[in-house]
């Protein structure tokens, strides 16, 4: 007999309430630089001490050390030493064991180490690599998924499509500063994606995917819900959910992959007092 399907929690798993073993930070070299739009880089990363890197979620995440103004490559942090302060979070996107590399899209949206970092990367350049972080493990039982997000949820949303099975059907919604940054998405389950435009005002963050969700883009009873973007719009957007639109709290993962004026949002910001 078919047993029902567990519910998605939205709480952290309990593997990530446990104290967070820090992992040996790794080197590793850009081989690659690909401009995918105007405002977003995948950047390859490369090196022997990849040697052992290895994801088994969607939607995990890595931390990248960037270098300091002045410095023309970051210092490698000692095991137990203060956190570096240009260490950000960001999503491995394709790990390739056999060619030792790591691909990671980077929005580039303006201020921050990582983001003007990124505008400017070449091959040779050289960042400290430490995780992998837990993701997502969507209900394998689930009839619909709805992934909801800004672009920097893009390469979770991507990595995430890719593990549906094809008797899934999955709806994506994506904010993007200009339509420009809009392309194609794949996944074996059937697929439908709608774009919305932000603008280039970032205090504008969510509300097109509120308006979208409200003008008929509503996830059915059954759906489960990946909802990742600006920290005050997954707020807002977990209330609209669970509110007027009635959705189960249990069905909803939110993350808040960054906040408005806030310099390196912490990983962990999964939107429960919402
Ligand atoms: C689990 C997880 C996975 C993530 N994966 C990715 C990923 O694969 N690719 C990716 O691009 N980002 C990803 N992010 C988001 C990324 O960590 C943040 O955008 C981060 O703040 C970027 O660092 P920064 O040095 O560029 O900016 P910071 O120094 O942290 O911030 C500087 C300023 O930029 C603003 N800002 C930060 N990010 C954005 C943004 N995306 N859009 C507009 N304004 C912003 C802040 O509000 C702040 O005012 C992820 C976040 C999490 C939690």
């Amino acid at each position: 007999m078919q047993q029902p399907s567990p519910p998605v929690s939205s709480a952290p798993a309990a593997a990530e309430n446990a104290p967070r073993k820090r992992r040996p930070p790794r080197r590793v070299e850009v081989s690659r630089v690909q401009i995918l739009s105007p405002a977003m880089r995948r950047i390859t990363l490369t090196g022997a001490e990849l040697q052992g890197f290895e994801v088994s979620d969607p939607a995990s995440y890595l931390k990248l050390i960037f270098p300091e103004p002045g410095q023309s490559e970051p210092v490698r942090p000692l095991p137990d030493g203060p956190r570096a302060t240009s260490m950000r979070t960001y999503t491995p996107l394709a790990v390739r064991p056999e060619a030792l590399e790591v691909d990671v899209d980077f929005v580039l949206h303006g201020d921050g180490p990582a983001s003007t970092w990124a505008a400017q990367a070449q091959a040779g350049q050289v960042l400290f690599l430490m995780g992998p972080g837990p993701g997502y493990k969507p209900d394998p039982q689930a009839a619909e998924h709805l992934l909801i997000g800004d672009d920097s949820a893009l390469p979770a949303f991507e990595t995430i499509l890719a593990r549906l099975p094809a008797t899934a059907r999955v709806r994506v919604l994506v904010e993007v500063p200009d339509a420009a940054e809009e392309r194609a998405l794949h996944s074996p389950a059937p697929l439908s994606a709608r774009w919305v435009v932000r603008g280039a005002d970032n205090q504008r963050a969510g509300q097109a995917l509120e308006q979208a969700l409200r003008q008929g883009g509503a996830p059915s009873a059954q759906s489960r819900v990946y909802l990742a973007c600006e920290a005050a719009a997954m707020r807002r957007i977990r209330q609209l959910l669970t509110g007027e639109l009635g959705l189960p709290r249990s069905q909803i993962v939110g993350r808040g992959y960054w906040k408005l004026g806030a310099v390196n949002h912490p990983d962990h910001d999964y939107g429960e007092d919402a």
